[in-house]
This record gives structure tokens, C-alpha cells and sequence, in this order.
């Protein structure tokens, strides 16, 4: 059985490749398993030697992995090279993570007591097709660092990159059953990495109802899990914000990865008095979005991942759509959608409340501080968002305010190596990036020794 991949610009088949089952997910766990051991003892200053070799091979293979990427994905060739630097700087920054991963001492009775971060043992990896090879890294990394043997499967659409990085491990000398990829759907090779009772952890970048099942499935042997899942975050303009960056940032916000980003604040959020010059000002910029080949050097937007993907972010704007501002798209093949701007609005309707994950955001305008808050809050999500003021009080108050795992202030940024990254509500749990991931790769030991 084959795995067909396509290039979203063309429609065209890019690879054909075996497709794993059950089967070759159960055999990379057996291999995952017998590679603990050896991997959990090496010294760790050795393990950090050979994670920052991994990085110098991955910065030798940037490019040639950014052109991969930009045509499986269908991503733009500048973000594609952005993403894999971002690989490259988190595998460095986890080598640095096995000599410090530091435990404590406690004073009690009798004896001294300690604390040590152990190796969970085989963790699977199981990941998206919007930020291929990036999100494995957010996992793959601090997994490999804490001494885990990791079996990563990505997205059966999305699936190249991650398998020239396995090459690419092995090459540079991380052991022989360290890193497994099994490239194969999610109902099957997925949900049996989900279920393999010698998997000590999930740790899953996807949809929330996928998200949903995993927790579910991996209850039954009590994994750990950890879930980065969808969103639907604000960004929040007041009148006295500078205008003009905020709607300058505003499109990139909404349309970077062609929409398809969790991050996305595709849910604007405008002060009345500011709304008709903000809208006037996002304009110029969306109409100025070029949408093409993502390997054109010029191009800003790409097409989406798949026909079906199209399909879903078209019924969110039907004929009788509130457009208010759409911007350009290629025609023929490829899964085009042009940047789409929705206001006036209703707080109930689906574009409003549900996750689009394509290029086409909603207006909504508030009145008061309160209202943003509130309408900001009126989501099942909570991964992102930003607000953009003048008043660094109101902005720090609003900042608080919102139940989201990341947020900006007077920027749409929303993920940095070293900052913890994570939602709140059913946008998730557990953190990825900064510190505190090791913490989701690791289980903490009490020792007590009677002195
Ligand atoms: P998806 O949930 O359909 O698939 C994600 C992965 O799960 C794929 O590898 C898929 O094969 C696998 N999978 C599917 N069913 C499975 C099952 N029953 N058992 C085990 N694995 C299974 O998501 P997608 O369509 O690839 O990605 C889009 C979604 O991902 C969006 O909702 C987006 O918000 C979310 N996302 C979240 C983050 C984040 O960090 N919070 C980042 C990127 C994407």
C-alpha cells in the first residue's frame, strides 16, 4: 500500500511512498523500546554533543528541507527557510537541556530527600500538516533531550520532511532506533500509537476533536498526553492603538500560512470610533497580498493543503456572505482561496465561532474595554491573541483578562524558542517550547535516602 503526496500549488503528485498500518507502527515502537536503554545512559553532556550535531546537520540541509516543505505544505519559500531556521535554533536550544536538567534537594526527618526528572521511555509524536517539520521539532527535541526514544508520525498529507529528518538523525549519529517515523493515517498507524501499551506518552499537535479521541484512547493505559490543539483567538484593536500598525500587522495575523495557522487571529476585534479607518487601512493591505507559486521568491500567500481543506473554508462564506474585503487568488490548479475579510458580523454566526483554519477572518466592533474582554472570552478556545493600545495599564489589564495561552501586546507574534507555548480551555494542555517542555518529557522521582 502507498501514501500519495501532492503539491497543493499543482495538484500533482510529488511522491508516492509505502504507507504504514498497525504493523509498522507496532515495529517502530519495538524498535523505540529497544533503544531506551542505551540512549537513557548516555552521558549527558555526550547526548547534548550529539542533539547539537543534529542541529548543524539540519542548518546544512535548510535549504533543500525549505524546498520541500514550501511544495508538500504549500507554503511560501521565505516562511518555509523561516520555519526550518526555527528547527534548527530548538534543537540547539534542547542540547543544551540534558546537563541542566536539575532536580532538587528537601530537607525532612532523618535523611535527605532528592528529586530527579526521569525519561518517560517511547513518547509518539503525532502532528499536523500546516507547520510540518516545526511542530515535530517543538516535540521532537526536548523529547530526545530528557533521553526519550520518540516515534513521530506526522500528517499522511505532509509526510516528506519528516522522513528526510529521521535520514538526517541517523546520519548524524543519533542512534539506531532513537528517532522512528511511520508515515501513515491517523485512524489506523495513529490511533495504534494512541492505544500500543509500551507508548508511555502522546504528545499531539491537531484538531480538538482529534484531540478529543486521543485523550480518550490514551486514558486506557493512562498515558501522559499533552494537546496542542485549535483556536480562534482575538485580536484586540482599541481607538488609541497606532492604527496603522495594527492593520498592517492585522493581515499576516489572519493570512500567514494561508490561514491555516492555530494561531491565527482570525477574530478582529475593532473599537467603534476606529473601525471604518481600520477597515479602510486593511484593506490596502489585504488587496496587496500576492497570492501564488510558493516558490516564486514575491509570493505571500499560497494555496491551501488539499480540495477538501478548500471546500470547508468555502462554506464559511457562502454567495450571501458579509464580504467586506477579498482579496486575489490564481485560478486553474491548485487549491487556491483568496484572502477574505467578513464585517458585519453576528457574535452567533459559525464564522465567528468556529475555527476556519483558511484565509478568511471576521470583524467585529466593541465599545468598551469590558465588551473586547468578553467577546474575546466568548470562544470554546484559547490559544492566542493580542491586543494593541497606546496604554501599557490597559493593555497588561487586558492581557490578564483573556483566558488564552499566549498572548501580544502591540505585536501578533505568538511563538519564540525559548516562551513557553500552550493553550488554555479546549485549545489544549501541556506546554511546548521554552523550559518548561521538558517537563512534559520527563516524570518526577522522590528519592529518600535515611542518613
Ligand atoms: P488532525 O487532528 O486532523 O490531524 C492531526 C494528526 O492526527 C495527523 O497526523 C492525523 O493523521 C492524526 N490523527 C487523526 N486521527 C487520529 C486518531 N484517531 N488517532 C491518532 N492520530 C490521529 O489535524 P490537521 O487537520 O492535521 O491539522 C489542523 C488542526 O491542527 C487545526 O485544528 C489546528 O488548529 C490544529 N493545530 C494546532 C496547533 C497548536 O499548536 N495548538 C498547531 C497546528 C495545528
Amino acid at each position: 500500500m502507498t501514501l500519495t503526496v501532492r503539491e497543493p500549488a499543482t495538484e500533482e503528485v510529488l511522491a508516492q511512498i509505502p504507507r504504514a498500518g498497525v504493523e509498522e507502527a507496532d515495529a517502530a515502537v519495538a524498535r523505540a523500546k529497544a533503544a531506551f536503554p542505551a540512549w537513557r545512559a548516555v552521558a549527558p553532556a555526550d547526548r547534548a554533543r550529539l542533539l547539537y550535531g543534529l542541529a548543524d546537520a539540519l542548518a546544512a540541509a535548510r535549504e533543500d528541507l525549505a524546498q520541500l516543505e514550501a511544495r508538500n505544505a504549500g507554503k511560501p519559500i521565505g516562511d518555509a527557510r523561516g520555519e526550518m531556521g526555527m528547527v534548527v535554533d530548538t534543537f540547539r536550544y534542547y542540547a543544551g537541556a540534558p546537563e541542566r536538567t536539575l532536580g532538587d534537594t528537601i530537607p525532612v526527618a532523618g535523611g535527605v530527600a532528592m528529586t530527579f526528572r526521569e525519561p518517560l521511555g517511547v513518547v509518539a509524536l503525532i502532528t499536523p500538516w500546516n507547520f510540518p517539520l516545526t511542530i515535530a521539532a517543538w516535540k521532537l527535541a526536548p523529547a530526545l533531550a530528557a533521553g526519550n526514544t520518540v516515534v513521530l508520525k506526522p500528517a499522511e498529507l505532509t509526510p516528506l520532511t519528516a522522513l528526510q529528518f529521521e535520514r538526517i538523525a541517523l546520519e548524524a549519529g543519533i542512534p539506531e532506533g532513537v528517532v522512528n517515523v511511520v508515515a501513515g493515517p491517523g485512524s489506523t498507524c495513529g490511533a495504534r500509537l494512541v492505544e500500543h501499551p509500551d507508548v508511555a506518552k502522546v504528545a499531539f499537535t491537531g484538531s480538538t476533536e482529534v484531540g478529543r479521541a486521543i485523550a480518550a484512547g490514551a486514558a486506557q493505559t493512562i498515558k501522559r498526553v499533552t494537546l496542542e490543539l485549535g483556536g480562534k483567538s482575538a485580536n484586540i484593536v482599541f481607538a488609541d492603538a497606532d492604527l496603522a500598525a495594527a492593520a498592517a500587522a492585522a493581515g499576516p495575523a489572519a493570512f500567514g500560512n494561508a490561514g491555516q495557522d492555530c494561531c491565527a487571529r482570525s477574530r478582529i476585534l475593532v473599537e467603534r470610533p476606529a473601525l471604518d479607518a481600520f477597515m479602510d487601512a486593511l484593506e490596502e493591505h489585504v488587496e496587496a497580498i500576492r497570492v501564488g507559486d510558493p516558490l516564486d521568491e514575491a509570493t505571500d500567500m499560497g494555496p491551501l493543503i488539499s480540495a477538501g481543506q478548500r471546500e470547508t473554508v468555502a462554506s464559511f462564506v457562502p454567495d450571501d456572505a458579509p464580504v467586506a474585503i477579498r482579496g486575489t487568488a490564481p485560478e486553474g490548479a491548485g487549491y487556491w482561496f483568496p484572502p477574505t475579510v467578513l464585517c458585519p458580523v453576528d457574535p452567533g454566526d459559525r464564522a465567528v465561532r468556529e475555527e476556519i483554519f483558511g484565509p478568511v477572518a471576521v470583524v467585529v466592533g466593541f465599545r468598551s474595554e469590558a465588551e473586547a474582554v468578553a467577546l474575546a472570552n466568548d470562544t470554546i478556545y484559547g490559544l492566542s491573541g493580542s491586543v494593541w493600545t497606546r496604554d501599557g495599564a490597559k493593555a497588561l489589564r487586558v492581557a490578564r483578562a483573556v483566558d488564552t495561552g499566549v498572548l501580544s501586546i502591540n505585536s501578533n507574534t505568538s511563538v519564540r524558542v525559548a516562551t513557553p507555548f500552550g493553550g488554555f480551555k479546549q485549545s489544549g494542555y501541556g506546554r511546548e517550547l521554552g523550559p518548561h517542555a521538558l517537563d512534559a518529557y520527563t516524570e518526577l522521582k522522590s528519592v529518600y535516602y535515611a542518613t
